[in-house]
């Protein structure tokens, strides 16, 4: 007998696009996901499936480690008011699905992972204008990208350039707008600022140092090897410290003459917290994006007075996206840099879908730099 599901992305439940959970998740979908028809476990075969109405994808029926990522074998599902299918070319990896996984971002189960996905229009839903079956577009909205197609609302849909790969166009998207809100708005960058970067080697941390350049500050980046030291430096990183074997709040002060940089921009959390701090100016601001470390503890607030009146935020991309216009100006301009070579994009880490368990690994593990995508 086939089962019968109803399941949907992972990702915080009850809630639609335009609500917001705390700083827990990006996107809390509206979509009631259409009911998922004779879901079965699949071996990998590395074969793909387009015929008819079935699709692979990666399905999560419990939390836990990166075993609990199956392939399984779904309906495509069928674009509702406002929304399109695509189909997934790319799929952008990013540490809010082990989040997800894990179960520390509670999500309803069985879920399909995945946020992020540059592809193209397969099908329109009802009143969606302003775009055309067979566009190339991408977006860091999906209904769970981790599939060979899967449903987006227009509104969280762009058109990409003609002249940038789909992997490429996945590369940039969601940690390319990660870096162009912390770099143009939450700490808006100057000339003669210094920022501090950690895992500069990383994702954001890659694409941030570039646009901090752009803006004529100087960075500074903590990474954990020699190797991502080097990588580091590529992008633009003025001095690039190994916090694994030195303490990066001294070697901070030293290379800031005991001033402090303006801005620390923090995605590693809980291993960097404090001394992120003890690194700031007076009236610094520490923007705390991520916590790919783990979260951080309870915080007393009267700790911002005694180290010079700093300033914390803890930010997320989906309030910096919130309206057509910002994510227009922000997905423009990261595909367009990265289109005329602007934006150096790393995309070594590409996986078959059938492989996004060790995807996720080799990310949790911190062997990557760069980007990690997976292909359908
Ligand atoms: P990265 O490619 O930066 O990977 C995470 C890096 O964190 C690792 O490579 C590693 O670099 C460093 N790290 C330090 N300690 C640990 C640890 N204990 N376990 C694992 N990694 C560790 O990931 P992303 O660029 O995808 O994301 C970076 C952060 O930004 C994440 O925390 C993510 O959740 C967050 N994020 C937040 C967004 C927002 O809007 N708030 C949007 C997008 C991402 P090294 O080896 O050099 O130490």
């Amino acid at each position: 007998m086939k089962s019968q599901y109803t399941a949907g992305p992972c990702a915080a439940a009850g809630g639609d696009l335009s609500r917001f959970v705390g700083n827990v998740a990006y996107f809390t979908p509206y979509w009631k996901v259409g009911v998922l028809t004779g879901v079965k476990n699949l071996q990998p075969t590395g074969e793909k499936v387009h015929s008819g109405r079935v699709m692979k994808a990666i399905q999560i029926f419990a939390t836990g480690g990166p075993e609990v990522l199956q392939l399984a074998e779904l309906s495509i599902p069928e674009p509702g008011v406002g929304q399109v299918l695509i189909r997934v070319e790319a799929v952008g990896v990013n540490f809010i699905e082990i989040y997800f996984r894990k179960g520390v971002y509670k999500s309803a189960l069985p879920c399909t992972p995945g946020s992020e996905a540059a592809g193209s229009v397969e099908k329109l839903g009802p009143g969606v204008s302003g775009f055309a079956v067979g566009d190339a577009v991408a977006s860091v909205g999906v209904l769970g990208s981790y599939a060979e197609y899967a449903l987006v609302p227009a509104s969280q849909l762009v058109k990409t350039p003609a002249g940038l790969s789909p992997e490429k166009t996945a590369a940039a998207m969601l940690q390319g707008m990660t870096a162009h809100y912390l770099a143009y708005s939450a700490f808006p960058l100057k000339a003669g600022d210094t920022a501090l970067v950690h895992a500069g080697a990383g994702g954001v941390g890659l694409l941030l140092t570039q646009m901090a350049m752009r803006l004529g500050a100087r960075v500074i980046t903590t990474v954990s090897t020699a190797e991502k030291a080097e990588i580091s430096r590529q992008a633009g990183a003025a001095e690039a410290i190994l916090y694994t074997e030195q303490d990066f709040e001294v070697e901070v002060k030293r290379l800031t003459g005991g001033k402090g940089v303006d801005v620390v921009y923090d995605g590693v959390g809980r291993t960097t917290f404090e001394k992120s701090l003890n690194c700031l100016r007076p009236r610094g601001l520490l923007a705390l994006f991520g916590g790919s470390s783990g979260p951080v503890p309870p915080f007393d607030l009267i700790q911002l007075s005694g180290k010079g009146s700093l300033f914390i935020t803890r930010p997320t991309l989906w309030h910096y996206v919130a309206s057509r216009e910002e994510l227009e100006w922000r997905a423009n301009d990261v595909l367009g840099w990265a289109e005329r070579g602007e934006l150096q994009l790393r995309t070594e880490h590409l996986y078959p879908l059938t492989d996004a368990a060790q995807a996720q690994s080799d990310l949790e593990a911190r062997r990557t730099t760069g980007k990690i995508l997976l292909e359908p």
